[in-house]
């Protein structure tokens, strides 16, 4: 199961353009260098309004999740809801998609990638594990 459809609204235009492009854009501060998360309309530390779009590195780790578990006509489905840290700082709240639910542990390493729920619908960020380090 993959994400629901999202559309964009003047709050969330630049956010979308960016996903669309495969970059997961938060607010950087141009008073004190802070990283705040993309709805963030003010700095997350001093609260001033001077922001700028500054492309994430991709990079997260699992703070928490749930497993949903829906029952469905054609059987179960299972999928992961969970909070993410950036390595950023900010937190993100979405799924974890590919990753069975005995794989999950805190602080895992995740990656972020994206997801349309159809070609007419916004990207939409998810997570799934990052390759283990080698
Ligand atoms: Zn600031």
């Amino acid at each position: 199961m993959t994400v629901g459809p999202m559309a964009r609204d003047a709050a969330t235009a630049e956010f979308f353009d960016g996903t669309a492009a495969g970059q997961f854009l938060l607010r950087h501060c141009l008073a004190c260098d802070a990283i705040s998360a993309p709805q963030a309309a003010q700095c997350e530390q001093c609260a001033a309004t001077a922001l700028e779009w500054r492309p994430a590195a991709g990079d997260a780790t699992l703070i928490s999740w749930t497993v949903v578990h829906r029952r469905t006509d054609n059987g179960e489905v299972l999928y992961v809801l969970c909070i993410a840290q950036l390595a950023e700082g900010p937190w993100w709240w979405s799924r974890v998609e590919g990753a069975r639910p005995e794989e999950l542990r805190p602080d895992a390493p995740l990656r972020i990638e994206y997801r349309r729920h159809s070609p007419h619908d916004e990207a939409v960020p998810v997570f799934v594990l990052a390759p283990a380090m080698p």
